[in-house]
């Protein structure tokens, strides 16, 4: 069976990158641990007068590259590993986007649907009150992941200003627009997706707009990248999923409306002139690109066999297993690893940093246009070095960003 252990994939994916480096075993060691974890305790005074206690994570990765970066992740079934996972990921993204950035997770053990707006502020600013010191715009910066969002990290950026006295916009990203957020952050890293999608058809002469897509998870990655699937890139999206089962039409599917449906009813289930499919069904349907949107180690060594896409674009982190790496390569499927594919988001965090430095703002053309750039050259990057050395994309994306993460120690004189 399958190991599903997130940090222990993170490490199985670090050693294969390291044998095809021939890495030093002590660069090789230091790169397989967090620099620094925080484990915080979280009193909380509840709505019904109650004290209930949470349990808080910062993890920060490797910071050779620069301050640390990487979301707060509020779920119920967060580990210490998942958020270890979430670090070390975060360490090979920015690296790959060549941002002046190293890699950080961070998370709560909660269940936020049944917390309340008040409940849920008192423990965004608990978190922080109890992490503040080893936070900045120069030391480490969080941002939204799942199940938090531009108001969390509004009520986060508020405390630590309290707690600084010093109103510095970049200390987190992902606020809202109204307090020094960057605009086209909401749907950024399933636009960047999208460019990588695009450049991936270009190289495999896939025309796109003859291209079916299935989107499995219609979250907030999810629902943005089934609408600029067909926006975009004028692709058919006939195949979209959540937690509660999936709908299936081949004759294209809308997606503002499925958006809409959502928010009345809660699911995509029972969309109107849809049939029904699950999630299972749904990963081998035999569509050209597929892509996973919400969830970790769904595409494992059961079913990678069966993935009919062409091109695999994995916008959420950790959907496929390594083991279902080896298999998809060797039937030829495309695959735009989670760390590319989902860039997008803290490209745009960095952009936002960047404007909050300079208290100036750019306007969304111009967002979009660099955060094209950014993602279009890390793509080729990564595809050359998958040509270069004859490996897979993911194995590819490890041996860029290693490499420029043990270029940083070396200048540093880490190593
Ligand atoms: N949580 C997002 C990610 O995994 C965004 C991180 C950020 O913007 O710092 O990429």
């Amino acid at each position: 069976m399958t190991e599903l252990n997130l940090f222990e994939i993170t490490h199985k994916q670090l050693d294969e990158c390291a044998e095809i480096l021939q890495l030093d075993p002590g660069v090789h060691a230091m790169l397989r641990s967090p620099m620094r974890e925080i484990h915080v305790s979280l009193p909380i005074r509840m709505d019904d007068g109650s004290v209930k206690v949470f349990q808080g994570y910062r993890v920060q990765y490797n910071d050779a590259k620069g301050p640390t970066k990487g979301g707060i992740r509020f779920h119920p079934d967060k580990t210490i590993d998942s958020v270890r996972a979430q670090a070390a990921w975060m360490t090979w993204k920015c690296a790959l986007l060549d941002l002046p950035l190293g890699g950080a997770g961070g998370g709560v053990l909660c269940s936020p649907k049944e917390m309340s707006r008040n409940e849920l502020e008192r423990l965004s600013r608990k978190y922080i009150d109890q992490i503040s010191e080893y936070l900045g715009p120069h030391k480490d910066i969080p941002a939204p992941d799942v199940y938090t969002d531009p108001q969390i990290m509004a009520w986060m950026m508020d405390e630590y200003f309290k707690i600084s006295q010093d109103q510095q916009f970049g200390v987190i990203t992902g606020k809202p627009v109204a307090i020094g957020g960057s605009v086209g952050r909401a749907d950024a890293a399933a636009r960047g997706g999208m460019y990588a999608i695009r450049e991936a058809a270009e190289v495999l002469g896939l025309d796109l707009s003859k291209t079916t897509v299935a989107v499995l998870g219609y979250g907030n990655a999810g629902h943005f990248a089934a609408s600029l699937c067909s926006e975009l890139l004028g692709c058919k999206v006939i195949a979209v999923s959540d937690s509660r089962g999936g709908i299936l039409n081949r004759e294209g599917l809308d997606a503002k409306a499925i958006q809409r449906h959502k928010s009345m009813t809660g699911s995509v289930i029972e969309f109107p002139r849809s049939q029904a499919i699950s999630n299972e069904d749904l990963i081998e349907l035999d569509v050209d690109i597929l892509i996973p949107a919400a969830l970790e180690n769904v595409i494992t060594d059961v079913n990678a066999g069966k993935v009919k896409a062409k091109i695999l674009a994995e916008l959420a982190n950790g959907p496929t297993t390594p083991e279902a790496d080896d298999i998809l390569y060797a039937n030829g499927v495309h695959q735009i690893p989670d760390f590319l594919c989902n860039a997008g988001g803290v490209t745009v965090s960095y952009f936002e940093m960047v404007q909050n430095a300079y208290m100036y703002f750019w306007d969304k053309e111009m967002i979009h246009q660099r955060l094209d750039k950014k993602i279009t050259t890390s793509y080729h990057a990564v595809y050359n070095a998958s040509t270069r050395f004859n490996i897979d994309m993911r194995k590819a994306a490890y041996v860029v960003s290693v490499m420029r993460v043990v270029e940083a120690m070396k200048v540093r004189g880490w190593i």
